[in-house]
This record gives C-alpha cells, structure tokens and sequence, in this order.
C-alpha cells in the first residue's frame, strides 16, 4: 500500500493500514502564515488548525470581513438598477472574492484548539 492507494481500501485492515499515510503536520490554517502544526496522534484532543490564539482571531476576523463583504457585493449586483460597466465590474470584484474565499475554509467541522 502507498500514498497512491489512499481512497482504495475495500477492507477494515486496508483502512486501518492506509492512515500511515495521512499526514500529521501542516503548516497553520492562516493565508498569512507559515508556522508548522502537527495533529495529536498520541492523544485524543482537540487539533490544532492555527499556530496561536492571535493566528486563529485573524483569521476568523477576516474571513468574517470577506463573507460579509461578498453578501453586499451580491446584494448590488442583484439591485438590477447599475450601470453594466459597474455591474461587470462588481461581477469581476465578486469572482476575485471567492477566490480568496477558497483560501479561508470555514473550520467549524473540525474541534480544534491552538
Ligand atoms: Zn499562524
């Protein structure tokens, strides 16, 4: 088994198998960081996404900043009363958002801690 068989275990050996593969560290969540973190493999605990508390408050702050802002693009592009150069513009302000927003998943599915 190797990295290449992940996604193809048809037995609850292979499964168990196949988590030698899954990787336990990563670099912190935060776009603007890149301090390592590890997954707690000999403990059951909360995972650490973010380098520190400071690390996760930005980035929750600006995730929230985006979303919002992205409903009041969504918002104007819908008033169907703009001028279609402007309307084109918010369209392409909308795409570049989400975009960025790829880089800020939600992270409330997974317990964690920093
Ligand atoms: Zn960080």
């Amino acid at each position: 088994m190797s990295i290449y068989s992940l996604g193809t275990a048809r037995t609850v050996q292979q499964l168990l198998e196949a988590r030698r593969y899954y990787p336990t560290e990563s670099v912190c969540l935060s776009p603007f960081c890149i301090e390592p973190i590890t997954y707690p493999t000999h403990h059951a605990g909360r995972r650490q996404l973010f380098c520190s508390p400071r690390c996760r408050l930005k980035y929750r702050d600006y995730r929230n900043r985006l979303t919002a802002e992205r409903s009041h693009l969504i918002d104007q592009i819908n008033t169907g009363c703009l001028p279609r150069l402007t309307k084109i513009a918010l369209e392409q302000q909308l795409s570049l958002l989400d975009w960025t927003l790829v880089h800020f998943p939600p992270t409330n599915w997974v317990k964690q801690s920093d």
